[in-house]
């Protein structure tokens, strides 16, 4: 007997039903509209990874690495069976260094610590018997023998795997690509705060960090809100400096908490030693004034970073972009340099922010490539589009345009036929495929918010013509097959379908 039971989506995911993923398809569409027109280009990535990519990447002390990503371990590519006889112990010895060499067991720390213990127990075995043997067995076990693999946090990462793997640095000018999709995040899933959420990202790679690349990126980001009617939005920037200036600032801010440790939280004690900027995040109300009190990281900028820092906001204003400074914006990650940002949106509570982004210079070397700047954003979907929707200024989507209202066995040819060349004419249309009353298939057009209802009798076809009714005003037309088609094809142009 096989149980009777309802699934359900895993907590922190979702469906994304229509009409609602009409106005996903919009923003996405849009975004590629408005990012092509500043030359990026889409790439599409894999949803997994080298869990090593994303740790190395993003940072080994980051929340996003040290709790939230969803890791599993592969298959594995390598077998060890089971040793029943000194024959097979030796045997299993030899497979594994062998595999061990060929990279068929995954090169990991603690792997090559069991292939050692390994080997080495089988040596004595002869020598001390059984316990050798309980420590070959107990190694065996420890062998994680599949990949580790990881649904990928965020995109950056794989945008700069991919870009080393491909050499895209000899493609002539700056390598801009853009993508979409699903992220995953183990968080506490609440209003804005999903474990698979969405998103729209853009990252532009190169030689050059000047600073109108990053004004062009932001402007590129506010043009895309401002086309989706995300209009209350405010734009943060910050500069966290470099590899020359952030280490020394990270140290002094690191002497200033210490000393006064005792009047923060655990949260913020904790991270004096592991990430002190994360500090700066913190929202507790009794952490603020202390906070407030702390050195600026804007006083303490190398010169060229505060050169980069101003000539940004020079940029900012030749383009009539408006920001804030906000010298406590450093962001989660770890690969970020200079130039931060985000991007807050009215309408979603405590999760406000609907994009993050910043420069990461030495991201693509970090990761076996050559030295190279980059920047980049990535915008959350699911809370651009919640925001969108308390703002209520909701764009009009084309929808369905025209229900074939058909009666009597003869007209039915002649209905599936003008169906299909409404549709070729780019209209949505509904075909009902079994007769129809009268009354209640012009309700149902009605129901599913037809714009039009298109009747078509027996004397209609005898006479080759068309009834068309317009539902929101019931006014109707008798019409020629091609009067008709004209006239759905300009409505569709006015319509924008
Ligand atoms: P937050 O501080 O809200 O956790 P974050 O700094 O972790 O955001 P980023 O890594 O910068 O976020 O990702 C960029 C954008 O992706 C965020 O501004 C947000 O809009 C969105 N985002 C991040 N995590 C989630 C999530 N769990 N659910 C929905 N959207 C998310
Ligand atoms: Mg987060």
């Amino acid at each position: 007997m096989t149980e009777k039971r309802q699934f359900r989506a895993i907590k922190g995911t979702r469906d994304i039903l229509p009409p609602d993923s009409a106005l996903w398809n919009w923003f996405e569409q849009t975004a590629r509209e408005v990012f092509e027109s500043y030359g990026f280009r889409d790439i599409r990535l894999p949803i997994f990874e080298e869990t090593s990519l994303f740790a190395r990447s993003i940072g080994a002390d980051t929340d996003v690495v040290a709790k939230e990503m969803y890791t599993f371990e592969d298959r594995e590519q390598f077998r060890v069976a089971h040793p029943l006889t000194m024959v097979d112990v030796i045997r299993i010895d030899e497979a594994v260094a062998e595999a061990w060499q060929h990279g068929r067991i995954p090169r990991t720390l603690a792997n090559e610590t069991e292939v050692l213990r390994l080997h080495e127990a089988s040596q004595n075995i002869d020598r001390e018997g059984t316990p050798a043997l309980l420590c070959f067995l107990d190694s065996v076990r420890n062998l994680a023998l599949g990949d580790s693999l990881t649904l990928r946090p965020e995109a950056t990462a794989s945008v700069a795997r991919a870009y080393i793997e491909h050499g895209m640095h000899t493609q002539p000018g700056n390598v801009k690509l853009y993508y979409s999709g699903p992220m995953f995040r183990r968080e506490r899933p609440q209003k804005g705060r999903y474990r698979q959420f969405y998103q729209v990202g853009a990252e532009a790679l190169g030689q050059s960090d000047a600073p109108g690349i990053d004004a062009e990126v932001l402007e590129m980001l506010l043009v895309f809100f401002k086309r989706v009617g995300l209009t209350q939005t405010t734009l943060y920037v910050n500069s966290i400096g470099c590899k020359e200036c952030r280490p020394k600032y990270v140290e002094l801010l690191r002497e200033e908490l210490r000393k006064v440790k005792d009047r923060l939280g655990p949260d913020s004690q904790r991270r004096i030693d592991t990430n002190p900027l994360r500090v700066l995040d913190s929202k507790l109300p009794d952490e603020q004034p202390i906070i407030e009190k702390l050195p600026r990281i804007s006083n303490h900028l190398c010169a060229d970073c505060g050169e980069h820092f101003a000539k940004l906001k020079d940029e900012l204003h030749l383009r009539g972009i408006v920001y804030e400074e906000n010298w406590r914006l450093v962001r989660g990650l770890d690969y970020y340099t200079r130039t931060t940002f985000e991007v807050t949106a009215a309408g979603l509570g405590s999760q406000n922010a609907v994009c993050g982004g910043g420069r990461y210079d030495g991201l693509v070397e970090l990761l076996g490539g050559p030295p190279t700047k980059g920047i980049g954003f990535a915008i959350g979907t699911d809370r651009a589009i919640l925001s969108i929707q308390e703002g209520g200024k909701l764009p009009q989507l084309p929808g369905l345009a025209v229900f074939v209202a058909w009666m009597g066995a003869k007209s039915y040819p002649a209905a599936v036929a003008i169906a299909r060349k409404l549709r070729e004419c780019g209209l949505a249309v509904e075909l009902p495929p079994e007769e129809m009353k009268f009354k209640k298939s012009l309700g149902l057009a009605d129901k599913l918010g037809a714009r039009y209802a298109l009747i078509i009798g027996e004397d209609d076809v005898a006479s080759g013509t068309f009834t068309l009714k317009r539902l929101a005003d019931a006014e109707q037309k008798k019409l020629s097959e091609n009067d008709l088609l004209e006239y759905l094809e300009s409505e569709r142009r006015g319509s924008g379908a």
